[in-house]
C-alpha cells in the first residue's frame, strides 16, 4: 500500500478533550503532516476557537466523528495504540513515538489504527489504558512530564510522517558536477593562483590538496562548478589586462607630467 494511504488508516482519538482551541491545533498538526482521521470521545462543546486554530485544517473539523465512549471510537481498530506522560505500572513497557511510527505504518498496511489521547487534566483511566494493545510516551524531562495535549499530537503525526517518508526535499536545480568537470575547475584554479602569485610551484600540490578539501565541504554542483571556473577565468583576465590598463594610465600620466602642455 501507498505511504499516503497508509496515513489514512490512522486515526487520532481525543479522549473528553476540554478545551477548543487544542481540538483546533490537534487538526491543524494532522493536516501539516498528511493525517486526516479525528475522531472525539464525548468532547465539551466545541466553540469557535477551534476553528481559529485548525485555520486551514477545519476540513478535518468538519469532518471529525463523535462517538460516546473510547470502546465505540476504536472498534473498527486493530492496533490501539495509547499515549500517556506517566510511567506507572501499566505502562513501564512504553515504546517512544520513533519506535512507535514503523510499527503503526506496519499494522496499517491491514487495517485501521489508532492513536489515543486522554484529557488535557487527567489523561486516560485504567479502563481506556486497558483497551489499548500498546502504550507510547514522548521522553521528557522527569521534572515535568506532561506535553500540552496538541503538542503531543503534534510529535506523533511527525514521527509518522517521517517514518512513511512522504517528505519531498528541495532539489538542487544543478546535477552534481561529474569529476571531468570539477578537475577541469581545479586545474583552472591552480593555472590562475599560481599566475597570480598566491603560492610558489613547488608548493602547489599542497596548496590544491588544501583547496580541494575545502571545496568538497558540500557537493558540488554544475552550477558551482561554472562560477568557480569564471571566477579563475576573470581572474586571471584582470590580471592580464587590468595589469596593462594600469600600466597604460601610469605611463600617460607620467609622460603627461614630462611634457608640459603646450600653451
Ligand atoms: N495530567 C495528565 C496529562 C494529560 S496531558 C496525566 O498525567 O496523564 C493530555 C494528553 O496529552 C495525555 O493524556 C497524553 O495523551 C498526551 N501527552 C502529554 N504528554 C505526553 C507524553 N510525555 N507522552 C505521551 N503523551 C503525552
Amino acid at each position: 500500500m501507498e505511504s499516503e494511504s497508509l496515513l489514512t488508516n490512522i486515526r487520532v482519538v481525543l479522549v473528553e478533550p476540554l478545551y477548543s482551541g487544542n481540538i483546533g491545533s490537534v487538526c491543524r498538526a494532522m493536516a501539516n503532516m498528511g493525517l486526516s482521521d479525528l475522531t472525539l470521545v464525548n468532547p465539551k462543546q466545541i466553540r469557535d476557537e477551534a476553528r481559529w486554530m485548525a485555520c486551514h485544517a477545519s476540513d478535518i473539523l468538519e469532518n471529525r466523528t463523535v462517538c460516546g465512549s473510547l470502546a465505540e471510537a476504536v472498534g473498527d481498530c486493530g492496533a490501539v495504540m495509547g499515549t500517556s506522560a506517566r510511567d506507572g505500572l501499566y505502562r513501564r513497557h512504553a515504546l517512544s513515538p520513533r519506535e512507535w511510527a514503523p510499527r503503526a505504518l506496519q499494522s496499517a498496511q491491514t487495517g485501521k489504527v489508532a492513536l489515543v489521547f486522554g484529557r488535557e487534566d487527567s489523561g486516560l483511566n485504567n479502563e481506556e489504558l486497558a483497551l489499548c494493545t500498546q502504550i507510547v510516551r514522548i521522553p521528557t524531562t522527569t521534572a515535568y512530564r506532561s506535553l500540552n495535549l496538541a503538542q503531543a499530537v503534534m510529535v506523533f503525526c511527525y514521527e509518522i510522517f517521517v517514518a512513511a517518508d512522504l517528505y519531498e526535499p528541495p532539489r538542487e536545480k544543478s546535477e552534481e558536477a561529474p569529476a571531468a568537470l570539477r578537475e577541469r575547475m581545479v586545474a583552472l584554479w591552480r593555472a590562475m593562483l599560481l599566475n597570480v602569485g598566491f603560492m610558489e610551484p613547488e608548493k602547489a600540490d599542497h596548496m590544491m590538496f588544501g583547496l580541494r578539501r575545502i571545496f568538497s565541504r558540500g557537493a558540488w554542483t554544475e552550477d558551482d562548478v561554472s562560477i568557480l571556473m569564471g571566477v579563475a577565468r576573470q581572474v586571471e583576465w584582470a590580471v592580464e589586462n587590468r595589469g596593462e590598463e594600469t600600466l597604460t594610465k601610469l605611463e600617460t600620466e607620467r609622460n603627461n607630467e614630462r611634457i608640459p602642455a603646450q600653451p
